[in-house]
């Protein structure tokens, strides 16, 4: 049987550089809202993981959660699309994000998370398609799948797909509300740190 998945908060940092030494890790990337906490929350089970990620001074920061005796680690990268933030603070922490997604070395996959009520947002197909002109691994995770009505699931899935420009079987579709393909994302982010 699989080991139980824990995550625990390790600490937040301002440049990748900062970030504690571990053999690999997984990143976590979305715009706001898109569900990215309970998706931590969940994956973690726990409650109020993520809520250490929203507080203030936190949220411009790459948060590190360590992923059970902590040889791995999942980086909850900050929501981008936040229209809120001030010019100036946006223009420090986009390079902090594409020096963090390009030049860690350990990171093993990129979860990109799409709403998946409301589908790929510009913003989204932005991130999509820098993370492949850069060649970076990356998943697309579709968020919400409760929100969809049983009926048109298969439809949504399709339409996100292709919003992604992808194939249905490549897009993960987890709900943190019910739990649906949590333990199937745990089990991919087994594989990927292995
Ligand atoms: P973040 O800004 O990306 O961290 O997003 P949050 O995790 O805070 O979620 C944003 C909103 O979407 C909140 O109101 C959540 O309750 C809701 N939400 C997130 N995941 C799910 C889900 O799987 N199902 C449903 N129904 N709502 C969700």
């Amino acid at each position: 049987m699989a080991p139980p998945f824990r995550l625990e908060f390790v600490m937040s940092a301002d440049h990748v550089d900062r970030l504690p030494p571990v053999r690999a890790e997984v990143a976590v990337v979305g715009r706001s809202n898109v569900g990215k906490s309970s998706l931590i929350n969940a994956l973690g089970n726990r409650k109020a993981l993520a809520h250490v990620s929203k507080t203030p001074g936190r949220t411009q920061l790459l948060n590190c959660f360590a992923i059970g005796k902590g040889e791995t680690a999942l980086i909850d990268c900050p929501g981008y699309g936040y229209a809120a933030a001030p010019g100036r603070v946006r223009a420090q922490w986009r390079p902090m994000i594409e020096r963090y997604l390009l030049q860690r070395a350990q990171l093993a996959m990129i979860m990109v998370l799409v709403d998946g009520e409301i589908g790929p947002t510009k913003l989204d197909v932005q991130m999509l398609d820098w993370l492949r002109s850069n060649v970076r691994p990356h998943t697309v995770v579709a968020t919400k799948h409760d929100k969809v009505k049983s009926s048109a699931r298969l439809g949504r899935r399709a339409e996100l797909a292709s919003g992604c420009q992808l194939d249905p079987d490549d897009i993960v579709w987890v709900s943190a509300e019910k739990g649906t393909g949590i333990e199937h994302l745990r089990d991919l982010v087994r594989l990927w740190l292995s």
